[in-house]
């Protein structure tokens, strides 16, 4: 019998799962899930939950979505994989034409990799390669935020800062330069989330000056630092940064591997900072929340760099066995054609302001609730145990644990980071699902807050 018991048994004793203490599962269940529809996902016992985080920030537009399936379906009928050295395919082709188009101006080239943390490697590469190719060896250090989170092989992870994360593993990570966040959740009571960014840039300012001529890049999450608790910003960071970096010649690595595709109410949070940084890390939402695949968007200047007679030895060098796998390829076709044909942007709009009204409002004035921030289809409920002081629950009390118990036995798929409770839903997800979304959240808090 195909029972969700059975199944967790059967994975339990020979799968060993990601972000987890295998050993929780002694009292918390797998669950086993059998079908996706739209945002709701159904186990092997007929329960039903509302992927209110889009299964890790991946999926858009629902589980088995149409157009998507169709697509697949038939590129399985004529190509499933070729190796992409020497050989190229129609699907690669088309997405990249279309990543150059919908990205900012200036990212003309398209480097695929297979997981976001890869297309991070390959980012940090490719920056301190071009200017070792410029004969600025020199240049080997990269700038990073504190509270940001790239990825968790060890480059990805060494310009990262989420310590839960990084800790562990210090001893076999490169050096970054680690520079305060503008994380605006620190801000002074009654000071502005732009005038707050400003006043933390300084701080971005003087290191650049001081460590330009060693350092390759600044690498950032562009508006929202979202494993880091989904902490936001200001747009003007993003401005001022990119003029810093051009005045002491350092790369801007955007990482929109959980921003891009919409999230924040445009295609790519860059945009609303009408910036183009040197290079755009893409994943997740790039096939529909199908199939790993990963890009990097470059520009001309950095291509032409690494372009020469093979005996310069100047090639980049960087390979994945599956780079530009041509299914994940056609979901990414598949994912922007829907963007353009549908309206998501648009549709985005109204959807996020729904959030606002259903959820903000409400969450606001709860005796457990710091903060309610939102940045498009992105809001954040974070939650304390003392809210004058601010004062956080000691993560040994696992009270965002508390609400995805709660919320999955109410049928919606919660998966709080630390104390913060957050919702990234599919792009559609209706306003009766909000609702009930936002209920089951209160119910869920007003259950994890009980002493
Ligand atoms: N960068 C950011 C901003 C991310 O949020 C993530 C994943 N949560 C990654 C990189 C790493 O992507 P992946 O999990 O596909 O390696």
């Amino acid at each position: 019998m195909k029972t969700n018991q059975a199944l967790a048994q059967r994975d339990l004793a020979v799968l060993w799962h990601p972000c987890t203490q295998m050993h929780d599962h002694e009292t918390m269940p797998m669950i086993p899930i059998k079908k996706g529809r739209g945002v709701w996902l159904e186990d092997f016992d007929g329960n039903r939950y509302l992927d209110a985080v889009s299964s890790w920030w991946v999926n858009l537009f629902g589980h088995g979505n149409a157009d998507i399936n169709a697509a697949l379906k038939d590129q399985l009928d004529n190509l499933e994989h070729v190796i992409f050295a020497g050989f190229t395919h129609e699907s690669a082709i088309k997405l990249a034409e279309k990543l150059v188009e919908v990205t900012p101006d200036g990212l003309t080239r398209c480097f695929y990799a297979d997981n976001g943390s890869a297309a991070v490697e390959v980012a940090l590469k490719m920056s301190f390669h071009y200017w070792r190719n410029q004969g600025r060896a020199a240049k080997t250090k990269f700038i990073t935020l504190e509270n940001s989170y790239h990825g968790e092989t060890l480059g990805a992870l060494a310009v990262g800062n989420v310590p839960l994360y990084k800790e562990t593993y210090a001893p076999l990570l490169m050096d970054v330069i680690s520079v305060p966040s503008p994380d605006c959740y620190h801000r002074e009571v009654g000071e502005s989330w732009a005038d707050y960014s400003i006043r933390r840039f300084e701080l971005m300012e003087q290191t650049l000056q001081q460590h330009a001529d060693s350092v390759c890049a600044v690498i950032i999450e562009p508006l929202v630092q979202c494993a880091g608790s989904m902490r936001m910003y200001d747009v003007v960071y993003l401005k001022l940064l990119r003029e810093a970096c051009d005045k002491y010649q350092v790369h801007l690595i955007a990482d929109e591997i959980a921003v891009g595709f919409g999230r924040t109410g445009t295609l790519f949070a860059c945009e609303q900072a009408a910036i183009t940084p040197d290079f755009m890390c893409l994943s997740k939402g790039l096939t529909g929340g199908y199939l790993p695949l990963s890009a990097v968007m470059t520009t001309d200047v950095m291509y032409q760099a690494f372009y020469d007679d093979y005996v310069k030895l100047s090639a980049f060098l960087h390979s994945h066995s599956y780079t530009g796998n041509a299914l994940a390829c056609r979901a990414g076709v598949a994912t922007l054609e829907i963007f353009q044909q549908q309206g998501i942007i648009e549709k985005n709009r109204s959807l996020a302001q729904i959030m606002a009204k259903v959820v903000a409002a409400r969450f606001h004035d709860h005796p457990h609730v710091a903060e309610v921030r939102q940045t498009g289809m992105i809001l954040a409920i974070e939650l304390v145990k003392n809210k004058a002081t601010r004062e956080p629950y000691p993560w040994q009390e696992r009270r965002g644990v508390k609400v995805y118990q709660y919320a999955l036995s109410k049928g919606v798929l919660l998966r709080p980071l630390g104390n913060v409770i957050y919702f990234m839903p599919p792009y559609i997800i209706t306003e009766e699902e909000l609702i009930l979304l936002a209920e089951v959240a209160w119910q869920g808090i007003q259950h994890a807050v009980k002493a």
